[in-house]
């Protein structure tokens, strides 16, 4: 099994997963032993977000998708984005805040659990009145934690682990974009990225009736 950053990889995530005997479990209690917790930041794209949220439907995998309300690269309150929130949810996934510190604008969209973009180490692991921090005690600690940040795998990628049941509980955070298109850097994948938006804008562009011809 090679350990790319592709859809693939993925699902062999999830199968190891189930493999493992692992439940899907979110932010609503503190992870007990058994847990997975599948957290995805989005950074960038809710198209990459919906492509792994489908895929984990399929499986039979719940996780936990966090939207950012002010990215450049997305609009959540557009058409778009409301029904990528509403696809989110259909597909029987949670929906929590992605939040730039220090904003914090937790409305009925979300499920009361916030996960901070780039935050500084000392607000990172504070807990919030009325929600969950992702990276508060109890539901973070560095022995049950991997992320895919930049495309690489700190502690490296734990497929082998979760099949084999032997990581007590798991906090994995995977930003679906560097899963949703190809790339051996991150560099190379955010250029798949730019080529997918830019055929998705002039399908905007028509869609505003925008002469193209
Ligand atoms: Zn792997
Ligand atoms: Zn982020």
């Amino acid at each position: 099994m090679s350990c790319d950053f592709e859809l693939g990889h993925y699902r062999e995530l999830l199968a190891a997963a189930k493999t493992g005997g692992y439940r899907f479990a979110s932010f609503d209690h503190e992870p007990a032993a058994g847990d997975l917790l599948l957290r995805h930041d989005v950074d960038l794209s809710l198209d990459a977000a919906l492509t792994l949220a489908e895929i984990e439907a399929e499986k039979g995998a719940q996780a936990t998708y966090f939207l950012m309300t002010r990215s450049v690269f997305y609009n959540l309150a557009s058409p778009e984005g409301e029904r990528a929130l509403g696809r989110l949810r259909e597909l029987g996934h949670r929906v929590g805040l992605h939040a730039v510190y220090p904003g914090l604008e937790l409305d009925e969209r979300f499920d009361p659990v916030v996960a901070w973009h780039n935050p500084d180490p000392e607000f990172m692991r504070e807990r919030l009145d009325g929600a969950v921090n992702v990276m508060q005690p109890g539901y973070f600690d560095p022995d049950h934690y991997r992320s895919d940040s930049n495309q690489h795998w700190r502690n490296g990628c734990p497929h082998e682990e979760l099949a084999a049941g032997s990581i007590e509980w798991l906090q994995l955070l995977t930003h679906p974009e560097i899963w949703a298109y190809p790339g051996a850097t991150m560099r190379e994948t955010m250029l798949a990225m730019l080529d997918a938006e830019r055929a998705r804008d002039l399908e905007r562009l028509a869609a505003d009736r925008i002469d193209l011809t």
